[in-house]
């Protein structure tokens, strides 16, 4: 796909814990870049998913990136950011769009979530910070039926309807059941290697 250049860079922000990233997530961010015509989606990796804290044990943030990495390496139109763990500390997309918006003024920025994601909305840290320096997108989840934050707009972008999550692969994987073609091939290497999730 070609995109226009020389303008203002168009830019996907699809943050996650990817714990571990699944094809969901990468159908979602192409989709997403397809339609509302992104030079790039960043997979913005969460340092410390701080509403997910004290829930279940989190992979460390390196692990996670590398996982990442693995799945977004061959994929045109991705790139993964470490942003959040450079940052440190808790992570918030209103730091993160500020981040980007510091070196990249002129850049558009589309944060992409997905519908459980939205619904939340107004639990984010200085969401309305969010929602001024980035236009909201949506994308639907199946099972996932709640309606996006009402106080904002959102785009919606209709991706596949792909069940899958990170939580159900966490289970596979200890159970010993096979995750092959739910997670790209790189990742479920580095899952092997690193003996996660056991
Ligand atoms: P977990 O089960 O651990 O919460 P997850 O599969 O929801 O993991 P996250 O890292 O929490 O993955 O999600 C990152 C983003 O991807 C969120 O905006 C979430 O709504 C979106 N997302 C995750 N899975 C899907 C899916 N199957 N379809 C559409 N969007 C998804
Ligand atoms: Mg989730």
């Amino acid at each position: 796909m070609t995109l226009a250049s020389g303008g203002p860079r168009r830019i996907g922000v699809f943050g996650g814990t990817f714990d571990p990233p699944h094809i969901a997530h990468l159908v979602a961010a192409i989709e997403a870049r397809e339609v509302l015509e992104l030079d790039v989606v960043l997979l913005v990796v969460a340092n410390v998913p701080w509403q997910k804290e004290g829930t279940r044990e989190i992979s460390s943030a390196e692990h996670r990136l590398e996982m990442v990495r693995a799945c977004a390496a061959e994929v045109e139109g991705l790139e993964v950011s470490d942003m959040e763990i450079r940052r440190g500390d808790k992570s918030y997309t209103a730091d993160t769009l500020a981040e980007l918006l510091a070196s990249e003024p002129q850049a558009e920025l589309f944060v992409i979530v997905g519908r459980d994601a939205a619904a939340g909305f107004t639990t984010w840290e200085r969401h309305d910070e969010v929602a001024q320096m980035a236009s909201l997108v949506v994308v639907d989840r199946p099972g996932q039926h709640s309606e996006p934050d009402p106080n904002h707009s959102w785009i919606r972008v209709d991706v596949a309807d792909l069940e899958i999550s990170s939580t159900d692969l966490r289970a596979r994987i200890k159970a010993g059941r096979s995750i092959k073609f739910l997670i790209p091939e790189g990742a479920a290497s580095v899952i092997e290697r690193l003996k996660l999730y056991r």
